[in-house]
């Protein structure tokens, strides 16, 4: 929803008065989720009047009036907001007998002029003012809404926060989503969805990149409820159709946490064996309350002799293709499920840095294997970065690649 705040009277605009009315306004709006995009001040003048008016209704959806409701000459929002809408004022009874009444109780005689602050557009619902007399209006046409306010501020403020927010969250549903992704970069993700970024303005697309995750916010505002459910649910399946090989969630979750879930599903255990993660894996993993019951054991086997020792992986292995290669990740991640009797095994290995690379076996260089009793795979990468980065990525990449392998494979 988008908003200006009019605000009327010749004493803002000569100076005597500061408007604090529509810096009050627009915190309350922001509050609320609203965009304001324009702040209008104008003298006590119809025609002016009526100009902003014409242009504020081509370019927000709500519109808030401060000032110009008293009874005096001078006073017009009111008057002229209805003629330009082409809607008839009506003097509605229980505000004049409201205001005759608040008239006899003071003792005051009441001038003519005071009737005219009985009167409302049609279709409009008026807006008691506990401390003044002139009444407020909230007004919906032609799926804009339309606010009237009185202009001294305690009038406004208790009118505003009583009955005029009520009214407006009525109107401003905000649904939003957060889309997971896991291996594509930032720029890369947006220039591949930047025409859905760009196609709506009443749905707002932003990614937010941290070490190996970008997440995507879909945030919708409008009035049916229904219709931004649709809204979101169109934008999610374009995001998907274009990137969806890298989603890994349509909650907000980590990695490790849709793993975890997928486990319980089925019904599976499983086990890591770590050499450069060092651990890290089964640290994250066991952050998850209620993991034990999917999670068997992790073993960090940083040495060769660990490797051998733990998990059964030969000797002639790692002379003839190292600690860090596909053979030993397989030889792991197998190792440790005949060892274990998991359902699956996770291992990884390689070289986080920042010695210890060569010509043929880069630092960054990693190897995920994953095994089951039926199948197994192992996955190479090369990650860029220091030692902690690379060992982050390694933990990101290795719970993806059991997510999709799990999900394929399981
Ligand atoms: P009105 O409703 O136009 O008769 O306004 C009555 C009084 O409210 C003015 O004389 C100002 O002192 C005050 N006022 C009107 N508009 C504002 C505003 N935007 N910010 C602060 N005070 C205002
Ligand atoms: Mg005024």
């Amino acid at each position: 929803m988008r908003a200006e705040i009019i605000s009327i009277g010749n004493e803002l605009l000569s100076g005597d008065t500061l408007n604090t009315n529509t810096y009050y306004i627009t915190r309350r709006l922001t509050e609320l989720g609203i965009d304001v995009f324009y702040h209008t001040s104008v003298n006590d003048d119809v025609h002016i009047l009526k100009d902003v008016i014409d242009i504020s209704l081509r370019r927000v959806d709500l519109v808030i009036f401060t000032g110009g409701l008293g009874p005096t000459y001078d006073d017009m929002t009111k008057e002229v907001v209805s003629s330009t809408l082409g809607l008839k004022l009506i003097l509605n009874d229980e505000l004049k007998e409201a205001l005759e009444d608040r008239f006899r109780k003071n003792n005051r005689k009441m001038t003519p002029n005071n009737l005219k602050q009985v009167y409302i557009p049609e279709g409009a619902k008026y807006l008691i003012n506990e401390i003044g007399t002139a009444p407020g209006i909230f007004l919906e046409w032609n799926d804009k809404v339309i606010v009237m306010l009185p202009g001294p501020p305690k009038e406004m403020k208790t009118m505003f926060d009583k009955y005029v927010i009520p009214l407006i969250k009525q109107d401003n549903i905000i649904e939003e989503k957060i889309i997971k992704t896991i291996g594509i970069g930032e720029s890369q993700l947006e220039s591949a969805i930047e025409d859905i970024i760009k196609e709506n303005k009443d749905v707002y697309i932003a990614t937010f990149a941290k070490e190996g995750i970008v997440d995507i916010k879909i945030v919708v505002k409008g009035k049916n409820k229904d219709k931004l459910e649709k809204l979101l649910d169109d934008t999610i399946r374009k995001i998907r159709s274009r990137i969806g090989n890298y989603i890994y969630s349509y909650e907000d979750e980590r990695i490790e946490e849709v793993v975890f879930k997928i486990l319980k599903k089925k019904n599976m255990k499983i086990a890591f064996c770590e050499s450069c993660t060092g651990g890290l894996i089964a640290s994250k993993f066991t952050r998850i309350p209620g993991v034990s019951e999917v999670f068997d054991r992790a073993l960090v086997t940083y040495s060769n002799t660990s490797k051998m020792e733990e998990l059964n992986v030969s000797p002639d292995t790692l002379i003839k293709h190292g600690a860090v290669s596909k053979e030993t990740a397989y030889e792991m991640a197998k190792g440790l499920m005949e060892k274990t009797g998991v359902d699956v095994a996770l291992s990884v290995t390689g070289i986080a840095g920042p010695s210890g690379g060569s010509d043929t076996k880069p630092v960054g260089l990693v190897y995920i294997g994953i095994c089951t009793k039926e199948s197994s795979k192992v996955i190479e990468s090369i990650f860029n970065g220091d030692r902690v980065s690379i060992q982050n990525r390694t933990y990101l990449k290795a719970f993806n690649e059991l997510r999709k392998y799990l999900l394929l494979e399981c």
